[in-house]
């Protein structure tokens, strides 16, 4: 196994004729609306010690200019991250506007800014908090971040985010300052309802993203360790809510054994990647982005099955939609009187295992989630 989990390649990169009609379901973007942060984090190159590049925010005018074209795009669901996003100066009003576009937002952030924006935020619409969390240990976190002080202030933060009836959650990636037996305490002393994991990248990422970072010693994973930390996420599941369907982590584990992955990737097609240049990319990791976003209503769908990355939100977003996206491609065909269009959308490979991710996926949104005492 390379120790570069994510050099590893399958070259399942096949070119296939396209040109389809519109699907209808929803897509989502992660919008990085900056490139700055105000953390240090071990093994993120958009820690302010490593950042070198010029300081830059996404233009609000030129974002609100591209909201109908993402939304033409069948686009319903953002999440804003970074760098941090908190610290770009309009970001109450970039998500007002958006959530006035008609999109459902979330933000991801590390908290330390959260209580100064939290309530302009969900005034603006806000639908969703993530906070990123890299230890069971408040002290580690605190110091991997950089930031003293910062658990204290997201136990604020996630206590006035619930007073607004705003979901919680943790992300937490997959790294060597975690002990996962003693996460959910930690998790539940902060005050979030649930966790979502993502894994580790140490390879540079094609795209102005810098969400990896190629000499961190808390990330270099071989094989074993990294499949041990995926069983302990799924063991983990019976005590704090754990949002990554469990079918993703099991095609994260294939990935990491090497074995054959059953869903190809929707990055292209339903999830996009939106930086502060306005480009839109297939995902973070590609090297060449689709174009500007004023462009993209002449940029077809990318559907050229990839499966070269383990990215945890692309991964759970394609076990869930690969399926339902395998029936309306159907649906559509037979509106049009392709019946072989049809037969062969819904034959593709994993749409079954898919739809059964769906399934335990949206039981899962239905049942209440386990009560816990905050703070406890
Ligand atoms: S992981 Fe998040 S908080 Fe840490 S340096 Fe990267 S962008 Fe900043
Ligand atoms: S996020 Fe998806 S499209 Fe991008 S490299 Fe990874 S598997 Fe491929």
């Amino acid at each position: 196994m390379d120790s570069d989990l994510d050099a590893f390649t399958q070259n399942t990169v096949r070119h296939v004729p396209r040109v389809a009609p519109p699907n209808v379901l929803p897509a989502v973007c992660d919008v990085s609306v900056t490139n700055v942060c105000n953390a240090a984090c071990d093994f993120c190159g958009f820690s302010r010690d490593k950042m070198t590049a010029p300081r830059r925010y996404i233009d609000l005018s030129e974002f609100i200019r591209a909201l109908p074209i993402l939304k033409a795009r069948r686009i319903r669901y953002m999440t804003f991250q970074g760098g941090e996003p908190l610290v770009h100066p309009n970001i109450n009003s970039l998500v007002a506007e958006a959530a006035n576009a008609g999109m459902v937002i979330g933000i991801i952030t590390n908290g330390w800014f959260l209580t100064r924006h939290i309530e302009a935020m969900a005034e603006g619409g806000l639908r969703r908090v993530t906070i990123s969390i890299d230890s069971s240990d408040p002290e580690k976190h605190d110091a991997n971040r950089g930031l003293d002080g910062l658990c204290e202030r997201i136990k604020e933060g996630t206590a006035r985010t619930r007073a607004l009836g705003i979901p919680i959650w943790a992300s937490v990636t997959v790294n060597r300052l975690v002990d996962y037996d003693a996460l959910p305490a930690t998790l539940q002393k902060l005050g979030f309802e649930a966790v979502c994991f993502s894994f580790p990248r140490r390879k540079r990422c094609g795209s102005t993203s810098l969400v990896f970072d190629e000499q961190s010693t808390l990330i270099n994973f071989e094989a074993a360790e990294l499949i041990a930390a995926l069983e302990a996420i799924d063991r983990m599941r019976s005590k704090f809510p754990v949002l990554n369907p469990t079918a993703a982590v099991a095609e994260v584990e294939r990935f990491v054994r090497g074995e054959e992955q059953r869903v190809p990737c929707v990055g292209g097609r339903k999830y996009f990647y939106l930086d502060w240049n306005l480009d839109i990319w297939r995902c973070e990791a590609w090297s060449e982005p689709m174009g500007s976003v004023f462009e993209l209503d002449a940029i077809p769908d990318q559907r050229e099955p990839c499966f070269d990355c383990m990215m945890a939100c692309y991964r759970d977003a394609s076990a869930v939609m690969h399926g339902a996206l395998a029936v309306t491609d159907a649906v559509g065909a037979l509106a049009h009187g392709k019946l072989r269009e049809a037969s062969n959308a819904l034959r593709r490979p994993g749409v079954t295992f898919s739809l059964g991710a769906l399934a335990a996926a949206e039981i899962l949104r239905l049942a209440p989630l386990p009560k816990f005492r905050a703070g406890a």
